[in-house]
């Protein structure tokens, strides 16, 4: 019965099984597992001499009078009703439903639940109260009745209505978690809490329903990744021995001394490589930490004994920069460093072709291969890479990860080095990865200034370009970015350009402005990033395509456009392009909105300039699938559990850590190994 097509229900009409279809529910267990987002309580019927202004109450008697009635004014239909009940009467209004006189006939027994008020400051009514006739076992009023998320063509009411007799079936879904579980978190029953999250008799069994069916989720979600995570560590990788010359020499002619907490992310890194099992970590550091260094440092080591290396990053400039850092940073070595996006092969800064490139990585010889997702799609195959960096990683898929470790030929995979300058808290790391080991750099590099952040108002914009004007003109550059307007617009093109017109002819017609954005091609970006670098243009205005990692010292000035529209993790990013020079840097909110919502919202990047502060923020407000995409990063869209919630994750994990030692195959849990199959489909893990 579970399976059964809804299409084959005979109570479902055309009409409702189209808008079915588009809220995604197929089957009657689709039905089952749609679960309610709200709920209202209905639960205490009480004499009608009772009821309370103000309040929402629910009452039970007779219509003793029903009838239509027309305002004088606006010529809406209004219905009037009014219920008698042993301690008294009461007066109810319903607006343009003028059906409701045939419905809830004079002399029928009815509930009603709505909100008490005074008439026009005298008699008390209740207005557009929700309405039942009288049934031994109330659907939607006299208890607590679910609220759906809907879409046109039905409502709550419909629903509950038509899905109640199909829970029943609840019962053919089979228990999956162990007895011993069960008992140990106190959990209900699978299908009791089914029921019980539909139709909860109270708000206690309510509660333990969203606990138990949280918790399913959580453990399933927990299973999945340790069980992979089991796989990943029957599988081996280079050991690497440590050399500490090397990596005192090369620390030594930096420019600068590292940081403690750059010192100890690579020292974890470095412990890593030495063991056979292939290492999964990742390092968080704030924007400016100076994690590219660190990458630096451990590369070296890799390169030096022989190994091959690839560096991912997201955007073509991106792996651009990262190719020039690196051949600054070796270049008293005789590497081969490779740069391999979509539009660019080039081995040394020569030119090379794709075939040549492809062989010459499969041959070996060529140690450092830096580029973007191209690099995966173009089938590379290296001979013996012991380490692969993926740079901002939630900007690539779990697709692409999954390509890295078969990207050598031969056994062996590579070690992993993801890095993020968006938080992520260690319980959500672990809800996303199951596991994996986390290095953090809190510390920033001494030399810098804290960028002062100001939300700037419509009708202070003229004030900030002037002062915007001056540092101009002692020198400083400034970056300007742009958000998407439409959505068909995915580039960005269109505003940026407007933007990109307006502070040419109106607001800064004497300074030389370049443009940057994702459709231009790469001559052209190339020329417009270095037109900026150069200083021949004052002013870069760009999409936020480009949000991440550019470095340009001289840039003292973010101005942000439209800055309602960001998150503040991503307007921390963007704040974090200016503030690496010795300087004082400035970043600038413009909003044309300003609710109180956003206006608060965004008011807390002027005194925050912690990443990490700011991402937990973002989690509170938005949710984890908004701050980190949960297509993009691999996130599961979870219908019960929080992927935040500590120690849920953390109940959860340790049961199906239990679970998994002892049964890696689930051979002793087929129960459970048919709902890891489906989970895997619904969860959306790619
Ligand atoms: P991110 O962590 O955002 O990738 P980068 O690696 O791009 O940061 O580093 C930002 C800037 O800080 C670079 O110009 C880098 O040379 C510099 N930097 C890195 N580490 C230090 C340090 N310990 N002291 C001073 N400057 C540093
Ligand atoms: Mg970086």
């Amino acid at each position: 019965m579970l399976d059964t097509l809804l299409t084959d229900l005979r109570k479902i009409d055309k009409r409702h099984r189209d808008a079915l279809k588009r809220l995604g529910l197929f089957t009657v267990r689709d039905f089952i597992f749609y679960f309610p987002v709200d709920y209202e309580d209905f639960s205490t019927i009480i004499p009608i001499n009772m009821v309370k202004p103000g309040e929402v109450n629910t009452v039970q008697g007779i219509i003793s009078e029903i009838y239509n009635e027309q305002t004088q004014r606006q010529r809406m239909m209004l219905t009037k009703a009014t219920l008698e009940d042993k301690t008294g009467s009461l007066e109810s209004v319903w607006f343009r439903q003028p059906y409701l006189e045939k419905f809830l006939k004079t002399g029928s027994y009815v509930t009603l639940s709505g909100k008490v008020e005074y008439n026009r400051g005298r008699d008390l009514q209740m207005t557009s109260p929700v309405y039942e006739k009288y049934r031994p076992e109330a659907l939607h009023t006299g208890r607590i009745a679910p609220v759906y998320s809907l879409t046109a063509g039905i409502t709550s009411k419909w629903l509950r209505f038509v899905l109640k007799p199909y829970l029943k079936h609840v019962t053919e879904l089979e228990e999956f978690l162990p007895q011993a579980c069960l008992k140990r978190h106190r959990l209900l029953a699978r299908n009791e809490a089914l029921k019980q999250i539909h139709f909860p008799d109270s708000q206690q069994s309510l509660a333990q329903a969203k606990y138990r069916l949280g918790f399913e989720e959580m453990f399933l979600l927990q299973a999945m990744k340790l069980q992979k995570r089991s796989v990943f560590k029957q599988a081996r990788s280079y050991s690497l021995k440590f050399d500490k010359k090397l990596a005192q020499k090369f620390v030594k002619k930096l420019p600068f001394t590292l940081t403690d907490d750059q010192k100890k992310a690579s020292w974890q890194v470095f412990q890593n490589l030495e063991q056979n099992k292939p290492m999964n970590r990742l390092l968080e550091g704030d924007v400016g930490s100076g994690k590219t260094v660190v990458t630096a440092l451990i590369l070296n080591q890799v390169l030096k004994q022989g190994y091959q290396g690839v560096f991912l990053a997201p955007t073509e400039i991106l792996a651009t920069q990262h190719y020039q850092s690196f051949l600054k940073f070796f270049a008293d070595n005789n590497f081969n460093i490779a740069l391999f996006t979509r539009t660019q092969r080039f081995v040394d800064k020569k030119e090379i072709s794709t075939n040549k490139l492809l062989k010459k990585i499969k041959d070996g010889e060529i140690d450092l291969i830096i580029g973007t997702h191209t690099l995966l799609s173009e089938k590379v195959k290296t001979k013996k890479l012991a380490l692969a960096i993926i740079d901002e990683q939630h900007r690539f898929g779990v697709k692409q990860r999954a390509t890295l470790k078969t990207i050598n030929t031969g056994n062996k995979i590579p070690h992993f080095l993801s890095m993020t300058a968006t938080p992520i808290p260690r319980t959500l790391a672990l809800s996303i990865f199951g596991d994996l080991d986390l290095s953090v750099i809190k510390e920033m590099p001494k030399n810098r200034k804290p960028i002062k952040t100001s939300l700037v108002a419509p009708f202070d914009r003229e004030e900030t370009y002037d002062f915007i004007r001056q540092r101009i003109n002692k020198g400083d550059q400034v970056f300007v970015v742009c958000p998407l307007i439409e959505e068909s617009d995915t580039l960005g093109v269109k505003s940026v350009k407007e933007e990109y017109k307006k502070l040419n002819q109106q607001v800064f017609p004497e300074i030389k402005i370049g443009l940057l954005h994702g459709k231009l091609k790469k001559e052209q970006k190339e020329k417009a990033m270095q037109n900026f670098l150069a200083k021949k243009t004052k002013i870069l205005v760009s999409t936020s395509v480009i949000e991440v990692g550019v470095d340009i010292p001289n840039a003292t000035i973010m101005m942000i456009e439209g800055s309602e529209r960001f998150g503040l993790s991503q307007l921390h990013q963007f704040r974090g392009r200016v503030g690496r020079g010795q300087k004082q840097s400035y970043c600038y909110l413009f909003t044309d909105s300003l609710g109180e919502k956003s206006y608060n919202r965004l008011k807390t990047m002027e005194n925050c300039l912690d990443g990490f502060q700011l991402a937990q923020h973002d989690l509170e407000i938005r949710g984890p699938g908004e701050v980190y995409g949960i297509r993009q990063s691999g996130l599961p869209d979870l219908k019960m559990a929080s992927l935040t919630d500590a120690e849920l994750v953390a109940v959860a994990r340790e049961e199906a850590l239990e679970l998994v030692t002892k049964d890696p195959d689930f051979r002793e849990h087929p129960q459970l190994k048919n709902e890891l199959l489906r989970f895997e489909k619904t969860v959306h893990f790619e």
